[in-house]
């Protein structure tokens, strides 16, 4: 199935989105002899298809839309929910920070919603893959619905498990847990991390995270990192060119570590990296 379009004009198939005059995004796959209802009118796909990317194109009523290719920030937030999920300002900087990229093997938990399995879908690519395990099955049945109308599906491996029983993979590249207590996983997240590769985690108190580091610790991780992604947004108008009045203050802190084996026990300096340092420096 084509998963997003690559070219400068849309064809079947695409995942594309109509951009309404009030800015409302529907998000649509251009399937032949398709329609999009809206209270602005009927959009016809075969009218669509074919259409250079950024036309403006009218409805049946005279409504005037944009056909835009979606971004994968606008699909996660569009992603229908049963469990709080991910923001994509934590999501883009795990993704960068974790070095995920195509032909990855990434495990994940727990699924909640799928937005986080969805941005790890889309960025491992055709040739990577992802584990994500989900305890309830109500939340991993509404992900894989999400997943489905994305055409991410066959990318993810989706596994109604407890974690506390392990993973079922083993050397996996990376792996990254969204749930309360990952400090009672840590010893089955080594047996399916690669060594050297990489964890991650989100975490909303600085209990948990207080909690966590001295497992990290006892597990053998090191080079662990704790932080926390501050976005602020601002009115594009020119003249009046200020910050939004409201933002999102807090949602999660981020803690990365990478397993490692040792010969000699870990040096002070190496066990967490104090980005006060210029690590270039220290040689
Ligand atoms: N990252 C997800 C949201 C995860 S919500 C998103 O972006 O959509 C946390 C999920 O972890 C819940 O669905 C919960 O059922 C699941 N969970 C909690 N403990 C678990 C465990 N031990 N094993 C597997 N899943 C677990």
């Amino acid at each position: 199935m084509t998963f997003i379009s690559d070219g400068p004009i849309t064809k079947a198939g695409d995942l594309a989105q109509l951009v309404s005059p009030s800015n409302k995004i529907y998000t649509v796959r251009l399937t032949p002899g398709g329609k999009l209802q809206t209270h602005r009118g009927v959009l016809d796909f075969d009218n669509l298809i074919g259409l250079a990317w950024g036309s403006q194109v009218v409805s049946h009523l005279g409504s005037t839309f944009f056909l835009l290719p979606p971004a994968l920030g606008s699909l996660l937030q569009e992603t229908r929910r049963n469990t709080q999920i991910m923001y994509p300002k934590d999501i883009g900087f795990v993704l960068v920070n974790m070095g995920i990229g195509p032909g990855m093997h990434v495990i994940e938990a727990g699924t909640g919603s799928g937005a986080m399995t969805t941005a790890l879908a889309w960025t491992v690519g055709e040739t990577g893959h992802v584990y994500t395990y989900e305890v309830r099955s109500e939340f991993q049945n509404l992900a894989r619905k999400n997943l489905d109308r994305l055409g991410l599906a066959d990318r993810v491996t989706l596994q109604l498990k407890d974690i506390i029983d392990g993973f079922e993979e083993i050397g996996v590249d990376a792996l990254f847990l969204d749930l309360p207590n990952p400090y009672d996983y840590m010893s089955q997240v080594r047996q399916a991390l690669k060594p050297g590769g990489f964890f991650g985690c989100i975490l909303p108190t600085m209990n948990q995270v207080a909690r966590l580091l001295p497992i990290l610790h006892l597990n053998q991780f090191a080079f662990v990192d704790v932080c926390e992604i501050i976005l602020r947004y601002y009115k594009s108008n020119p003249q009046r060119l200020r910050p939004t009045d409201r933002m999102v203050a807090h949602t999660g802190y981020l803690i990365f570590a990478r397993p490692i084996t040792m010969i000699t026990p870990l040096a002070e300096d190496n066990a967490s990296v104090d980005p006060d340092v210029d690590q270039s420096e220290d040689d």
